[in-house]
């Protein structure tokens, strides 16, 4: 690329005495000729990775866009636009941020503070405030546990544990323990070596998170890291599965990393093995599949993923955020698996939420790497700080001692008897929900062969939209709404699916009736009314938080 070679400097020094004004032409003509040859590597990489089809429809959608906020400019358009982001917002905040509760408010700070009797009648009303009852089984993963008896036992470790904080090991040293313990746990649930001491370079790593966002987002740094440190790369790029988690994006935004999304097999919904290959180029620090993933529930093959990753000496991560302690149990409970943990050879870091299969009160994930040699590259270190050497493992500095000891006791009450039958349970729940939707509903197909705990599914292909035996998807979804279910609407294309939990278990009869009637219901309907589910997974979350800000 732009070598000191290139012609154009070579006959120039030849030619001519190395004057000032020469040098600079040459050098001006070099920095074009670089620039040039650089633009058109990274477009031959992109148009590789995505082909032509797929790079022509971004090209015009970005376009779209930017004529969408052109004309937004016009004062006109702009009123129009607002007009209706407005009302969408009112109607939003209706429903997630309603101003009539009768609960109490406490905008600014009280001028002098509550009792600790109003304190806790305080709590009391909002902990009551009308909602989704999931305790009753029919919102779509959220609660995972959900029995009484795990309540007593994170709020046993949350009042031992309650002013703990594992920025300060040396304070808290049954924290600290609690702490490597359960990323132990998890290292040898997933097969990895153990280091056999803290000098053992051998053996897998990792570290406990926030959550799995966390977890995705310290993976994605450590193998950015490593790239810069060990093999000189400044533009990394990162190659996933469509159904990758968002976490994924994020992550490559926060990190400045490139990210090729590869579609997945429209029947096995696994990500095209082929077209992740084609996609790898020099720059390419990282491959990712799902075990399973969030949308459809597929594990991709990870075994073809990590021959491609020791072909080509990447990284490989596995999202086993969502399949946490399910997925390693499925052998075990008898269901049928595939390889997805440290046995693979190419697999070099995964991620597993302890707050979700794992049991364990929110707030708790773990990232693990096959060697520290990886996992040291997602430390931060600064020497210089005023404050003194200052060192931390992951983002946050504080955390909470409280939610490791809570973690802790939710693995060591579980224990593996403990898993093994929670597996059987749900994973038994999420198959006789696919038997059903395939027996009883012609309308509807369930999406790929789920081996874990997601159920999707979708209007029969035949026909969409007003052909003999399809249904418009998001309607069944508010109409399930209606029946109290909390399902979650997907995109691309078009589903929903539910996450079955422990709490699920003993809603599968009512979760297939309810279906029945609201596919029904929807058939009936001439008109479809306009639907309100749109696919907005999180982006409830968002509006909650900003109604105050
Ligand atoms: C839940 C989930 C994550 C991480 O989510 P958090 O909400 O940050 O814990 C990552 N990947 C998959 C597949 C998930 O389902």
């Amino acid at each position: 690329m732009g070598s000191p070679r290139s012609p154009a400097l070579a006959s120039a020094l030849v030619k001519h005495a190395l004057t000032v004004e020469n040098a600079q032409k040459a050098v001006f003509c070099i920095s074009i000729q670089y620039l040039v040859v650089r633009h058109f590597i990274r477009l031959v990489r992109h148009l590789r990775a995505r082909g032509i089809l797929t790079t022509a429809k971004e090209t015009y959608l970005a376009a779209v866009q930017k004529g969408f906020a052109f004309m937004l400019l016009l004062p006109s358009v702009r009123r129009k636009v607002q007009g209706e982001l407005d009302s969408v917002t009112v109607d939003l905040e209706k429903k997630i941020a309603p101003k009539d509760l009768d609960a109490p408010t406490h905008v600014t700070l009280p001028s002098s503070g509550l009792s600790a009797d109003e304190v806790s009648a305080a709590l009391t009303k909002l902990s009551e405030l009308p909602n989704t009852k999931w305790e009753s089984g029919r919102v779509s993963g959220a609660v995972y546990h959900g029995g009484k008896d795990m309540g007593d036992i994170w709020r046993e470790a949350f009042g031992k544990f309650e002013v703990s904080n594992p920025l300060h090991a040396d304070v808290f040293p049954g924290v600290r323990k609690m702490d490597a313990e359960i990323v132990s746990m998890c290292l040898s649930l997933f097969n990895s070596p153990l280091p056999t001491s803290a000098i053992d370079e051998h053996g897998g790593a990792g570290t406990t998170t926030s959550g799995g966002t966390e977890s995705i987002l310290m993976a994605c740094k450590a193998y950015r890291d490593r790239a810069r440190a060990e093999y000189g790369i400044t533009e990394p790029e990162m190659i996933v599965p469509m159904s990758v988690h968002a976490a994924f994006d994020k992550a490559a935004k926060y990190f400045g990393i490139k990210i090729h999304h590869i579609p997945v097999d429209r029947k096995t919904r696994r990500v095209q093995i082929p077209r992740v290959r084609r996609a790898i180029n020099a720059n390419t620090i990282l491959l990712v599949g799902s075990a399973p993933n969030f949308p459809d529930g597929a594990i991709d093959d990870i075994e073809a993923l990590s021959q491609l990753a020791l072909k080509h000496r990447l990284g490989l991560h596995v999202d086993c955020c969502l399949g946490s302690f399910l997925v390693p149990f499925l052998a075990r409970a008898g269901f049928p698996t595939v390889p997805f943990d440290f046995r693979v050879p190419g697999v070099t870091s995964i991620s597993c939420d302890t707050h979700k299969y794992g049991m364990a009160c929110k707030g708790s994930s773990v990232i693990m790497y096959r060697s520290k040699a990886i996992r040291k590259y997602q430390y931060s270190v600064t020497t210089t700080w005023p404050g003194g050497v200052y060192a931390t493992p992951t983002m946050s500095g504080s955390r909470p001692g409280a939610i490791l000891a809570g973690t802790w006791a939710s693995l060591v009450y579980m224990g593996e008897d403990g898993y093994l039958s929670s597996c059987r349970e749900i994973v038994g729940a999420a198959k006789r929900i696919v038997h059903g939707i395939r027996k009883d509903f012609p309308e509807l197909e369930v999406l790929g062969d789920p081996l874990v705990s997601v159920v999707a599914f979708e209007s029969k292909t035949e026909g969409k939209g007003n052909g003999k035996g399809s249904v418009p998807i998001y309607e069944v979804g508010d109409k399930m709404g209606k029946l109290g279910w909390h399902l979650n609407a997907l995109q691309n294309p078009p589903a929903l699916h539910i996450a079955c939990t422990r709490l699920t278990v003993n809603a599968v009869d009512d979760f297939l009736r309810d279906l029945r009637l609201a596919v029904d219901e929807v058939k009936e309907m001439d008109q479809p009314e306009p639907t309100i589910s749109a696919p907005i997974t999180s982006a409830n979350a968002l509006a909650g938080s900003q109604m105050y800000s």
